[in-house]
Parts: structure tokens; C-alpha cells; sequence
């Protein structure tokens, strides 16, 4: 085969895919690295730059602009220290809000094996971004986890991005808002979260002893790898 790029011979055999001399792989293979760093700067630049318009453009008119230039300033930084922090513009908006607001957040906390949008611990609140939900008071399992995981006094709140793009600087209102419609719904359904939390660690419990059980058999049969008792 030629060298894709400089048509240098090269010892490739194949036909139905590009071939270069170690050369040209090598420039190639920088170039790459260079061109993803540069996709991912744009790419932030461009979703915080979103996100500042939405500001501009809702019709809350909290704060003057101004109120959040050191919070763009301080997302900013962070998107260029963690590029894939913010999956979507609503996510990076909601930071600048939480940070304008001095609400501390945690960006994509890892609990269990799963990972939340923003941890809020002063208000022992977990916030999710998310799109149009079905029931967004309802815990799911993943839920039910967080929150056994987190304790006693934690909710996780769910709002919806159009909610953040109709009335971002509203967004701290919200969430208690929000927080305090979760609670309600809870009492109001006989408060089962205690029962569901006792479902689903049950079930956790008979898969880490069915575990342990195939693992005791693994261990035996190591011994005795065909199992026939020879
Ligand atoms: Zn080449």
C-alpha cells in the first residue's frame, strides 16, 4: 500500500482501509490530540456563550448582567480544567446560576456507581438536569439508592430544561420549590420511602449473597477444576 498522505510505500497488505508510514501516523496521531483539545475548547466556549444569552434573553430580570460576569468567569475555568464536566447548556447554565447565588456545588458527584448532575450539600439537595419526565416526584431504583447512600434529610430534585431556559435566574427559587414538592408528594403517598429503600437493599443483600455463594463454588472447584469430585 501508499502512504495515504505522502504516497510513500508501506509494508500494509490491506485494501479497504487508509495506510501510512509511521511518519505520517505519528503527525497524525498528535494532530488528533491537538484537534480534540481545540473541539472541546469551542465546544465550551460556544454552550457557556449559550448560556449567557439565556440570561439575557428570559424575561426574569433579577440581577443586572454584571451580577454574573466572576461566575461565567469561574465556569468558564472549570470547563477548561474538566472539558466534559457539562453534558448540555442547561447544565453549564445552572452552574453560573448556583455559583452567582453562592450555592456550593459539586458537578457530576459520583454516589454508588452512579453519577448526579450537582450535589448541593448546604441543601442537602440533589439537582438533575433533566429532559421531559413522566413522574419527576416518583424515585426510580437508581433514586432509592442515592438516597439510601446519602442519608436521612437528602432529595433529589428534578427540573427540566425548559424550566432553566424559561427562568434561569428563578433557578435557586426553584429548586426549594421543587424540593418542597417532592416532600409533599412523599407524605401524601404514605411516605414509602422507607419501605421502598428496605425493597431495594433487600434485593441488593440476595445479589451480593448469591454472589458470595457462586464465588464459594468457584473457590471449591479451583481446587477441583472438573468438579466430579476425582
Ligand atoms: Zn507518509
Amino acid at each position: 500500500m501508499k502512504c495515504w498522505n505522502c504516497g510513500k510505500e508501506t509494508d500494509d497488505k490491506w485494501l479497504y482501509k487508509r495506510s501510512y508510514c509511521e511518519e505520517c501516523a505519528a503527525v497524525l496521531a498528535k494532530q488528533v490530540s491537538i484537534d480534540q483539545v481545540e473541539y472541546w475548547r469551542l465546544k465550551n466556549k460556544m454552550m457557556i456563550e449559550r448560556a449567557v444569552k439565556r440570561i439575557e434573553d428570559s424575561t426574569d430580570n433579577i440581577h443586572p448582567i454584571e451580577f454574573y460576569k466572576p461566575a461565567i468567569k469561574v465556569v468558564s475555568n472549570y470547563t477548561d480544567a474538566h472539558p466534559t464536566a457539562f453534558a448540555s447548556t442547561e447544565e453549564a447554565l445552572t452552574a453560573i446560576i448556583l455559583v452567582a447565588n453562592k450555592i456550593r456545588a459539586k458537578v457530576q458527584y459520583r454516589i454508588l456507581n452512579f453519577r448526579v448532575d450537582f450535589l448541593l450539600p448546604d441543601l442537602h439537595t440533589v439537582l438533575e438536569i433533566d429532559g421531559k419526565q413522566h413522574n419527576k416526584y416518583k424515585d426510580s431504583k437508581r433514586d432509592l439508592q442515592i438516597l439510601y447512600k446519602l442519608g436521612k434529610g437528602w432529595e433529589i430534585v428534578r427540573i427540566e430544561t425548559w424550566e432553566v431556559n424559561l427562568s434561569p435566574e428563578e433557578l435557586p427559587h426553584t429548586i426549594l420549590e421543587e424540593r418542597l414538592k417532592k416532600e409533599e408528594y412523599r407524605q401524601k403517598h404514605g411516605d414509602t420511602l422507607a419501605v421502598e429503600i428496605a425493597e431495594v437493599m433487600e434485593q441488593k443483600q440476595l445479589e451480593r449473597d448469591n454472589q458470595k455463594k457462586v464465588k464459594e463454588i468457584d473457590e471449591k472447584f479451583g481446587k477441583d477444576p472438573y468438579g466430579f469430585g476425582f
